[in-house]
């Protein structure tokens, strides 16, 4: 099946985000896919899996800045400034008697050095099928797609698969398809052949809604319409599973002003990023960032004129 790619990113692009890979690898760490125990908070026990990394050209993550911009944000911290390589972190909850997937990768149609989850959970010792539930943060590639085998038969198939009632919606309705721009077009496709596949296993998700025993959907509108984060409560205790809502562990936190290029509505995905900062700053919940350098967990910080992700 021919790759699809990210919206916009000619293979050109891809190959110059692959250069820049080689050229940043001697400040960069080396890429190793691995399973981490990140996180554990009452009786909740909490796996962060890497799917592998996708490469975004800059001028599509970041339409709206100029190149001086981007430098300035970026090149004290030794990143490259022509192209992002952000990793993709899956996490699973192991709770009680259920044991759920947030988000499934990108499965093998999308970027080559993506999809590796399914690997990554074999090596661990967990069978696909043992998965209880799936809960969806949105209906991106990256996020979706891995969520059918070779065959395009569920790859989970005992599990209920949870998803936000407004991405249901937004991604199966009549007109999405012709009202996205054609680099895009791709994204629509393929969100609906996967929810059709799965549709017997779909349950909808409502903002507030307590999904799994202590685990509560967060509304983060904006990257896409019905874009859902979770929170995973324990006592007085939170761990966030942002997926998108916050993307970049640099650039999210220091210039959450910038019109983010992956966010559907870039102003709506502005005002859903300055909440949740304010948000988890306040509360020092510790997150898990979908597109945070592996395994993404850590904490927001506030800074003088922005914030800071902290590692843990
Ligand atoms: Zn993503």
């Amino acid at each position: 099946m021919k790759r699809s790619g990210f919206s916009g990113v000619s293979r050109r692009d891809v190959l110059v985000g692959g250069l820049a890979l080689t050229a940043t690898s001697l400040v960069g760490p080396v890429r190793r896919a691995s399973a981490q125990t990140s996180l554990a908070i009452g009786d909740h026990e909490i796996t962060v899996f890497s799917d592998g990394h996708l490469t975004l050209p800059m001028n599509f993550a970041l339409p709206e800045q100029s190149a001086d911009e981007i430098a300035e944000v970026l090149t004290p911290h030794g990143l490259a400034t022509n192209a992002l390589m952000p990793d993709c972190n899956v996490t699973l909850l192991r709770t009680g008697d259920r044991l759920a997937l947030f988000d499934v990768g990108s499965g093998s149609n999308f970027q080559s050095t993506a999809g590796e989850l399914l690997s990554r959970l074999e090596e661990a010792g967990i069978d696909p099928a043992d998965i209880t539930d799936v809960v969806l943060t949105h209906g991106h590639p990256d996020h979706l797609w891995g969520m059918l085998d070779e065959f395009d038969d569920p790859l989970y198939p005992q599990a209920v698969v949870w998803v936000p009632q407004a991405e249901w919606d937004y991604w199966r309705a009549d007109d999405t398809l012709a009202g996205t721009p054609d680099e895009r077009k791709s994204f629509v496709v393929g969100a609906q052949a996967r929810f059709a596949a799965i549709e017997e296993q779909v349950a909808m998700i409502a903002p507030g809604q307590e999904v799994l025993p202590g685990v509560e959907a967060v509304d983060t509108r904006g990257h896409t319409p019905g874009h859902m984060s979770y929170a995973i409560h324990a006592g007085s205790e939170s761990v966030f599973v942002i997926g998108d809502a916050i993307s970049n562990a640099v650039i999210s936190f220091e210039r959450p002003d910038w019109a983010s290029g992956t966010d559907q509505d870039r102003d709506q995905g502005i005002a859903t990023r300055k909440m949740l900062l304010d948000r988890l700053a306040r509360d020092q919940s510790k997150i898990i960032g979908y597109h945070f350098p592996h395994p993404g967990s850590g904490r927001v910080e506030k800074t003088g004129s922005g914030y800071r992700f902290s590692a843990l």
